[in-house]
């Protein structure tokens, strides 16, 4: 069922309560400076009634949920405590070695000490192109590619590039945690359309129609996803791809996962599974999750001429040229071997299999099995409203909370992706803390 209206509604509170806090700490912070009100020189009056300190359009973000949890978790450990994060949305292996190598090489290559081409280098738009049409079934020629900050600034600039202010984007819920900022960001509406563990967290055509208006412009399509890890069939895919074509909507689809799939499964692109929709697809995906990336700051959009063509004039004034280093270290992740991927990819198929099984030992907790990312999404509804340990969690943002003061293991609580009774467990992290995690977690909730 879309969830559209309620969303919205609380978000908006939400954005005028942010907005209304800037407000009340420019005031104190003059009265604090300059003392009574009318004690303010001329100029200043006017600034304090006219001007808040922080835009509404950027006081009304929110701090990234995710990031915020895991730093708390990395604060308690480096304060001493035993804590064990499911928190973090990135592999914990290092980056393979021959990918490193090209890097160090690059460093000392005068060549890549100045500004590059905003749109990235040549060769590695070349190579993103190639893997494109490897993995996304998708032909397309080098100058349809931007290379960007992460995947995440691919995302805001996706956004950004497509919609006008009022502008619509269906976005399946539970939704990674940037979306909604990005679509906002860009004057965009988001519509959340959710579906929850008895859908295996895949929305459907049924749904995604009950929630399109005459406004709606994009669809927004993750798989796997972050949070839930689940993947598309490619009927599903299909079908959903052929309405989005039928009706006339754009596409974002983030593929960042795409080679994080388990089981045989395979996340077929939306562009591979209905070739007519390129033409209104931007496809989104960087090195951060399949080659354990993530402090190297890559990514990259792929799309339709018009499209790519704007949003590497926007990235030109935004922040023009990704590091040279890791444009370099990006060519040889896309054409060196892949071997190291499997070996990554075969640890995670490990630990998903563990932690499904051991989540699913507690009662109350609902684990689906996960086909694609490095997440599993329990739904912890059955552990709401109850008490552990003298606490009754309310929410899934108490639950969070609970744990982490009780039993100091950190997990991402649902609100951070959309509604409560749920938490995100990466299970990107070592097996035996793994195992120790979940057991301390399966003694709480005995
Ligand atoms: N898309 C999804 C679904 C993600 O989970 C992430 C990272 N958490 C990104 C995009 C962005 O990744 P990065 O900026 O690190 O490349």
């Amino acid at each position: 069922m879309a969830d559209s209206t309620t969303s919205i509604k609380s978000r908006t509170l939400e954005a005028g309560c942010k907005a209304e806090a800037a407000r009340g700490r420019f005031t104190t912070g003059l009265r604090l400076g300059y003392g009574p009100r009318n004690a303010l020189p001329p100029y200043a009056r006017t600034v304090a009634n006219e001007l808040k300190r922080i835009s509404t359009r950027i006081g009304s973000i929110a701090e990234s949920a995710t990031l915020k949890v895991d730093g708390k978790a990395k604060a308690l450990q480096a304060a001493g405590r035993p804590v064990i994060s499911f928190a973090a949305g990135e592999p914990d292996f290092p980056t393979p070695e021959h990918i490193v190598e090209a890097a160090l090489a690059a460093v000392h290559d005068p060549r890549n000490y100045r500004y590059t081409p905003a749109a990235g280098l040549p060769e590695l738009r070349e190579a993103i192109a190639a893997k494109t049409l490897r993995d996304s079934g998708l032909a397309v020629s080098a100058s349809q590619v931007v290379v960007t900050n992460g995947g995440k600034q691919a995302v805001y600039q996706a956004f950004a590039t497509l919609l006008d202010p009022g502008d619509e984007v269906l976005v399946p819920t539970p939704y990674w945690t940037t979306y909604p900022e990005a679509i906002r960001l860009a004057g965009g509406v988001p519509v959340n359309v959710f579906a929850g563990s008895d859908q295996g967290y895949l929305v459907t055509v049924e749904q995604l129609e009950a929630a399109r208006t005459p406004r709606t412009k994009v669809l927004l399509f993750v798989s796997p996803s972050n949070p839930t890890g689940a993947v598309y069939s490619p009927e599903q895919t299909l079908a959903i791809g052929e309405w989005a074509q039928e009706h006339g909507l754009w596409v974002i689809s983030d593929e960042i996962y795409q080679n994080l799939t388990y089981d045989g499964v395979r996340a077929v692109s939306i562009v591979e599974a209905v070739p007519a929709l390129a033409d209104r697809t931007i496809l989104v995906n960087g090195v951060a999750k399949t080659y354990a990336m993530t402090g190297w700051r890559l990514g990259w959009m792929v799309g339709p001429t018009d499209a790519i063509k704007a949003a590497a004039n926007l990235q030109s004034h935004l922040s023009s040229n990704v590091s040279n280093i890791s444009q370099r270290a990006g060519i040889a992740a896309l054409n060196g071997t892949q071997e190291p991927v499997q070996v990554m990819h075969d640890a995670f198929d490990r630990r998903r299999k563990l932690i499904v099984a051991e989540l699913n030992k507690i009662p109350g907790v609902i684990t689906p099995t996960p086909q694609g990312a490095f997440y599993v999404y329990p739904d912890v509804t059955g552990l709401l409203g109850r008490e552990w340990g003298g606490v009754t969690p309310r929410s899934s943002l108490e639950l969070a909370d609970l744990i982490l003061d009780q039993v100091e293991v950190a997990a991402v609580p649902g609100e951070a992706f959309g509604p409560s009774g749920f938490l995100r467990l990466s299970y990107a992290l070592g097996d035996e803390s793994l195992l120790e995690g979940v057991q301390r977690l399966q003694r709480l909730f005995a």
